[in-house]
């Protein structure tokens, strides 16, 4: 791994001196019912798990999540993933994977400064395996403060001392100084990744997205640009996949994946929420939603999912459960870069929206009546030439002359150059040239459809079961 020699002009005049004397004398934590530090856990999970035999250069990767200005909606998604699951990265259970040391401010074991201190070591460059950076939530413009307090902070320094000594880290300090040695710098949900919501118009913090904080230029010890998974909150599956996906690389079992323009995964964010939406036939149909509640396309009730880079639609929110349009809900464009101000006012048709809807509505109407046609034709078997032995209302539904007329049609296309279904008369032959017993009573027809099955044993005058041919039954 390369190292980067990066002056930390700021943290460096007031971080805990890092030498194994100060180590020794850290302080014991009152209740901390573990007795360990997290890094010491996983130590022992790691020997205990017999985990020291991972493949790949890496046993272990530190992954610092670092909270800004957040909702710790992004937080709730990430536990919440099942594929992979938080535990499983945890736990070092997925092979080829390194086992990930997490320190959160919501799971650590640790608190107060001995949380603290495991960030100071990190931007000292005196931990044992590479890190990397978690951030969730916008970065405000710390010079906007007015009474000098951090909008968003984690820890104060210098720890173990007085009070009136110490001074609050803001969050986005600890990323200025952890980012150049981190091995990657992941955003995960829209406000880290573009700013989101407290970056909207009219807002006095500056926020911003950790992109915007750290430069185009920036670039991770592994040569990555910041990593963005945007959402809010983003599907915890695209963020703990990227996870594993990226942790393969970092352990040189697999190459990058790919990311594209904007950073994010390209397998994840590629497609809109339009293209995998269950509602997309309806919009296909040009049938629409009139109210909430209602099951059709939510176009008009103001969904922007045609033009939406999200997979929501496709893995689900969580469990490949869930998701805003099964639950009900229209796209409003949580993931991407113009969120929300691009996207406002909410709830409210997108201008766009009319002319597509318009070419749907016009292109449905003539091809509705047709699937309903084909639709019911293939809603029964092909014993079933007239009524429907159903004591169900579908039995009703007698077929028309002009359903028979285009199903005729229909059917001459759709097995033109190629075989009906069921056994064909010229390879029904056994090679033996022994004859059915079936075929033997009927002749070549006996596949056909009972009413005319019932016909030839009639001319044949063949004995007949009673009760099984009810048709002829009734005739006789
Ligand atoms: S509800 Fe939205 S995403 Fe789904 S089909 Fe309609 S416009 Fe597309
Ligand atoms: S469907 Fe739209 S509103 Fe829902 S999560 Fe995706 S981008 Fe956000």
């Amino acid at each position: 791994m390369p190292e980067q020699m990066v002056e930390i002009p700021i943290l460096a005049d007031i971080m805990t001196p890092l030498d194994s004397e100060t180590s020794r004398k850290m302080p014991n934590q009152v209740g901390n019912v573990a007795g360990a530090t997290t890094s010491e856990i996983h130590q022992r999970l790691m020997h205990t798990g017999k985990r020291h035999d991972m493949d790949g250069p890496l046993k272990k990767v530190y992954a610092f999540w670092l909270s800004g200005m957040s909702c710790d909606g992004c937080t709730i998604a990430a536990v919440g993933a099942t594929e992979p699951a938080v535990e499983e990265l945890l736990t070092g259970a997925l092979p080829g994977l390194p086992m990930v040391v997490l320190h959160h401010y919501a799971t650590a074991i640790e608190s107060g400064d001995h949380f603290t201190h495991e960030l100071e070591r990190a931007a000292a460059g005196e931990l044992d395996a590479p890190f990397v950076i978690i951030y969730e939530g916008s970065l405000a413009d710390e010079n906007l403060t007015v009474d000098g307090e951090p909008w968003s902070a984690e820890g104060s320094l210098p720890t173990w001392t007085p009070d009136a000594g110490r001074e609050r880290v803001a969050t986005a300090l600890w990323l200025k100084e952890m980012a150049p040695r981190a091995a990657a710098v992941i955003a995960i949900g829209t406000c880290a990744s573009w700013g989101g919501i407290p970056a909207s118009y009219g807002n006095p913090t500056g926020a911003m997205g950790v992109m915007d904080f750290l430069g185009k230029d920036y670039r991770s010890v592994f040569g990555l640009p910041v990593i963005n998974i945007p959402g809010c909150a983003p599907v915890g599956d695209n963020f703990t996949e990227t996870v594993a996906l990226l942790l393969l690389f970092l352990n040189r079992q697999a190459p990058l994946p790919e990311f594209d323009e904007l950073g994010r995964p390209a397998w994840l964010y590629s497609d809109t929420v339009h293209r995998h939406c269950p509602r997309a036939g309806w919009y296909e149909e040009g049938t629409f939603a009139k109210e909430y509640g209602d099951k059709e396309c939510l176009v008009d009730l103001g969904c922007w999912g045609p033009v939406v880079n999200c997979n929501i639609t496709e893995r689900g929110a969580q469990s490949h459960m869930g998701g805003c349009m099964v639950a009900g809900g229209v796209c409003i464009g949580c993931t991407m870069p113009g969120f929300p101000d691009k996207f406002a006012p909410f709830y409210k048709a997108a201008p766009g929206s009319s002319v597509s809807s318009l070419m749907s509505r016009l292109t449905g109407s003539f091809i509705r009546p047709l699937r309903r046609i084909s639709e019911s034709e293939r809603n029964r078997t092909i014993r079933w030439e007239g009524a429907v032995p159903c004591g169900w209302a579908l039995e009703g539904k007698r077929i028309g002359p002009g359903h028979k007329f285009l199903e005729f049609f229909y059917e001459r296309l759709q097995y033109l150059h190629s075989e009906r279904p069921g056994r064909q008369k010229r390879v029904e032959k056994y090679a033996s040239g022994w004859i059915t017993p079936v075929e033997a009573a009927y002749g070549p027809d006996y596949q056909v459809l009972p009413d005319k099955r019932a016909e030839i044993a009639r001319k044949r005058n063949l004995p007949r079961r009673p009760g099984f041919d009810t048709k002829r039954e009734e005739k006789e």
